[in-house]
């Protein structure tokens, strides 16, 4: 079996949905499609949610009236027969008589997670409604049946894996089937997500529950590049990658992929390809096991980081500092991504403020402490950089105006992050583009 994603715009338009349709029919093996919302359902479900957060009603209906009427466009020119358009309208209506109904409950954040979830409802059942009428068999698989999260927000593998071959096992005479990306049920059995972006994980999850062939996600560009292409002008495709270096790139920032798709492929060994829905034909980026050499390969950066600095002469000579700073991250569930220190000081970064303050309380007592926020991390990556020479004497001959506040080498052979203010994160971008890929 093989497993194909389509992100939002490869689903955003009626025609785009017929040239998804021609992809995933005529395989070769049976085939699970994972489907995105539309592009942009999910920011104004966010949206939604945030009006009735902030008890706007009146803001939240209007943006539910407007999401409805694109909707009702979109099925004009994705089906032709009376007897699909008005199967679809039906899907609208089920769908948009849940949103209307919410604007009457108080809200919560597990209503948040019911309003988010309908963009990859609609999108799959629309996309089974056109299949239908174009005669393409087929089967929705509700993702809500078998993706599942633990109490930490962990998507659980074998309990995926046991869900959804029980269901196929009942679904034996197909071999098309559709499912939703993004959405999954939580530890209490109510609707979740897997944070934004994460169909991508949803099909790298089911990929490996089913231990399939290959995992492709179908995007709107050609793999992956060696810088991001929203912000520099000459970027390149990537032909091929190692898992590390994929997972490297994804988590420090490469929108193309949600940043923790990649281990699920990994561990289970299911190689993924990164291809592009309006250009079928282009090579696109192959994720294996093996990097296809050394040296640096691409550059990322993250947005949104928050630089701690801990100063304190009792950490001279003294063991157990760390940990106990360490701790205190740990115990609001917040990941460490950089971290370096001197005789006196500690300074690490973090990429939620959702705790800062806590954190910030927590810290105090362990000595002086200085907050940057606005912080990017810029992340160089390709297989083995760490012993590539010359890399460092290029990496800071181009960057030698940009004020640095921080640097990671060696953690991983992998990678060399630097952390600098956000405002000079576009200027950076273009200097490594030059400096280290010479274009
Ligand atoms: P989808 O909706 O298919 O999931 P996304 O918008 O999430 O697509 O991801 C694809 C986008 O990621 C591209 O259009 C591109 O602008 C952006 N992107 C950022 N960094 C990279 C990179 N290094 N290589 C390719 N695309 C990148
Ligand atoms: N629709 C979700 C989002 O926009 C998930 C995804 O597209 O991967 O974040
Ligand atoms: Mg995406």
């Amino acid at each position: 079996m093989k497993v194909m994603k389509f992100g939002g715009t490869s689903v955003g338009k009626p025609e785009r949905m017929f040239g998804v349709a021609e992809l995933v029919t005529g395989q070769q093996e049976p085939t699970i499609v994972v489907l995105s919302a539309l592009s942009g359902t999910t920011n104004s479900l966010v949206g939604i949610s945030e009006s009735l957060s902030t008890f706007k009603r009146d803001e939240a209906k209007q943006k539910i009236d407007t999401l409805e009427s694109h909707y009702r466009q979109f099925i004009q020119e994705l089906v032709k027969t009376p007897a699909a358009l008005e199967k679809a309208a039906q899907v609208i209506t089920e769908h948009f008589e849940f949103l209307n109904i919410i604007l009457r409950i108080s809200f919560s954040e597990a209503l948040n997670k019911d309003i988010l979830a309908q963009g990859e409802l609609l999108s799959t059942k629309l996309f089974s409604v056109y299949l239908e009428e174009k005669g393409i068999d087929h089967e929705l698989l509700p993702a809500l049946e078998f993706m599942v999260i633990d109490d930490h927000d962990e998507p659980q593998v074998q309990a995926i894996s046991n869900k959804l071959t029980k269901l196929l096992e009942t679904k034996k005479d197909k071999s098309l089937f559709i499912t939703q990306g993004y959405i999954c049920r939580n530890s209490k059995g109510e609707v979740d997500n897997l944070k934004r972006g994460g169909s991508d994980y949803t099909a790298s999850l089911v990929a490996a529950a089913i231990n399939a062939s290959v995992c492709e996600i179908w995007t709107d560009i050609d793999g992956m590049h060696n810088n991001d292409p929203r912000i520099v002008n000459k970027t390149r495709p990537i032909e091929q990658l190692s898992f590390d270096e994929a997972a490297e790139l994804a988590y420090f920032g490469a929108k193309i992929l949600h940043p923790a798709s990649i281990w699920p492929a990994q561990q289970y060994k299911v190689p993924v390809k990164l291809l592009n829905t309006m250009q079928p034909t282009a090579k696109g980026t192959s994720i294996v096991q093996e990097a296809a050499s050394v040296g640096v390969k691409a550059v990322a950066a993250k947005d949104g980081i928050t630089a701690i600095k801990i100063k304190s002469s009792r950490m001279l000579l003294a063991y157990g500092f760390l940990r106990k700073i360490f701790e205190v991250f740990e115990k609001y569930r917040t990941p460490i991504d950089m971290v370096t220190t001197s005789e006196v000081a500690v300074s690490l970064t973090i990429d939620t403020k959702e705790n800062l303050d806590s954190i910030l309380k927590e810290l105090e007592p362990f000595g002086s402490i200085e907050v940057d926020e606005n912080q990017t991390i810029v992340s160089i990556v390709g297989n083995e950089i760490a012993q590539t020479p010359h890399v460092m004497k290029r990496l800071f001959d181009t960057i030698t105006n940009v004020p640095v506040r921080m640097i990671s080498y060696g953690g991983s052979p992998h990678n060399i992050s630097l952390l600098i203010p956000a405002a000079n994160k576009n200027e950076t971008l273009q200097l490594l583009n030059s400096g280290l890929f010479g274009l």
